[in-house]
């Protein structure tokens, strides 16, 4: 285990899911503490004003307001409230236009730059190539089969034209693009949290394929005959309608995938000689983003040097190629996912330092909610990542921390992670954690964030100290099954559970 993984294990431990109320004064760095107040006075705005969205039904092109009308409707300064507009900005909730008729306006969220942050967050923990196919095997055939119920005439032509455009591709070298029919398949699922993680997943595969070494030809034409095979039959059962099928198929195929990342393992170059490159590409993104990917991907191909100096903003500005303005902004995007920070003053500069997922989190959770995911969506992928998760840490159940750990989440049921969350997600990222595989936790944090805001901030009934004691008692039943070891009852409670949870979310 790495140190940094180490450090996310610790992190979490520390501060479990549904801490995220308080997570957007965590980009700070340290130093800055002596604004923490005010700091988190912006962020507690920032969450009212996000809040007030998703109760109106997320208009998109709405003015909440002048600036004036702001600081009066949120009773704070301009200073704070300008902090709290730039967080909102930051999570692509609302933007403020200056000028006559301007004012804070609803805008339509891009997952893209949060999206990226999170996989080169992840690549800087050092997720392996087990972590990243298991989280694969969880999500990809529950993907296949919704996309095979649910697969409309317009969907089958975008697969059989993905397919086509695949056999035209054949003379390229392939393996290193991103698969992208696992992420149309993801899409055609109709679950905007399924279609995110894959397309986080499908990226992570990708960079993982572009850091090795060197595939030989026979290799590449191999390994493009196998999966263009299991394209096809992966498309056809989905077009069937054969749900079965479809998700065999697709775990079929994730195995051949691991496999094949197993054998490149040996030949993974070293971070510093990682050929990173895939944060430039995207379409439609603003400049500003183009160049904090650049240079996210600069620090990668160092090897993340944390504390070094990249450069002043001079010589950022003539290795870049662009105006003060739009280099600032990247700066402050890279400031915000905690990649880099400028420091000013003599022998300042571009400072490398720890990314953290926190920002990225808060970002693909209001994502989601703009997205209309259902409770159902949530329930379904939910499920999958909980019940993966305590089937790996079934397996271990012999370890006594395992019965340690998860013992003491659930004595803290009732005790909140953050003003107005419940203690109750403890025994949910305890597992995760347990389970040893970071991409869990992470996704595990988003969804668990998204459920907060959203039970927080509706007239639904939120658990009261009688559904604490109740949630408290199901959790201790789950994890007498796992210490057990009688894995089917353990699933049938954790499923039941997870069931009755989402009766909360509306
Ligand atoms: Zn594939
Ligand atoms: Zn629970």
């Amino acid at each position: 285990m790495s140190i940094a993984r180490a450090g996310l294990e610790s992190e979490v431990a520390d501060e479990p899911v549904g801490a995220g109320g308080s997570s957007p004064t965590r980009f700070r760095p340290a130093d800055d503490a002596a604004d923490a107040p005010a700091d988190k006075l912006a962020a507690q705005v920032a969450q009212r004003i996000e809040a007030d969205i998703i109760r109106n039904g997320w208009p998109v092109g709405d003015v909440l307001g002048s600036e004036q009308d702001l600081q009066g409707r949120y009773g704070v300064s301009r200073s704070v409230l300008r902090e709290a507009v730039r967080l909102v900005e930051h999570h692509q909730v609302a933007g403020m236009r200056r000028g006559p008729g301007g004012g804070l306006i609803v805008s339509a969220p891009d997952a893209g730059p949060a999206t990226r942050a999170l996989v080169i967050y992840l690549e800087f923990i050092g997720l392996g190539a087990e972590d990243l196919m298991q989280a694969r095997l969880l999500l990809e055939p529950l993907a296949a089969s919704l996309a095979a119920d649910r697969v409309t005439e317009e969907g089958i032509a975008r697969l059989r034209d993905l397919l086509a455009q695949e056999v035209a591709r054949d003379e390229e070298p392939g393996l290193d693009s991103q698969d992208l029919l696992h992420v149309l398949i993801g899409e055609l699922s109709g679950n905007p949290a399924l279609h995110l993680f894959i397309d986080v997943l499908t990226r992570l595969t990708s960079r993982y394929v572009s850091t090795t070494r060197r595939i030989t030809k026979d290799e590449l034409a191999a390994g493009k005959a196998t999966s263009r095979e299991s394209h096809l039959a992966i498309t056809e059962a989905v077009i069937a309608g054969d749900t079965g099928r479809a998700a065999g198929t697709t775990s079929q195929h994730l195995v051949e995938v691991g496999e094949k990342l197993r054998t490149l393992r040996g030949k993974r170059a070293p971070r510093a000689g990682g050929a990173g490159g895939s944060t430039a590409e995207v379409p439609g993104a603003k400049l500003a983003e183009v160049i904090a990917g650049r240079i996210h991907d600069e620090i990668a191909r160092r090897g993340w040097p944390i504390g070094h100096v990249l450069g002043s903003e001079s010589d950022l500005l003539a290795r870049y190629g662009v105006s003060r303005a739009v280099l600032r902004e990247a700066v402050r995007l890279l400031e915000y996912h905690a990649v880099a920070r400028m420091r000013r003053g003599p022998g300042g500069g571009l400072v490398v330092t720890a990314p953290e997922p926190d920002a990225s989190i808060d970002t693909m959770a209001l994502y989601l909610d703009y997205r209309g995911v259902t409770p159902e969506d949530l329930r379904a992928v939910r499920e999958a990542i909980e019940l993966g998760t305590l089937g790996q840490v079934m397996a271990r159940r012999d370890d006594p921390d395992v019965s340690d750990r998860l013992t003491a989440a659930i004595a803290r049921t009732d005790e909140p992670t953050a003003p107005g969350r419940t203690g109750a997600d403890r025994f949910h990222t305890e597992l995760a954690v347990l389970s040893g595989n970071p991409v869990l936790v992470l996704f595990l944090r988003i969804l668990t964030e998204l459920w907060s805001r959203h039970t927080a901030n509706t007239a639904s009934p939120t658990p009261g100290p009688d559904a604490a004691a109740t949630v408290e008692h199901i959790h201790k039943r789950i994890l007498q099954s796992l210490l057990d070891g009688d894995e089917g009852v353990a699933r049938h409670r954790m499923r039941r559970h997870l069931e009755a949870l989402s009766a909360w979310y509306d």
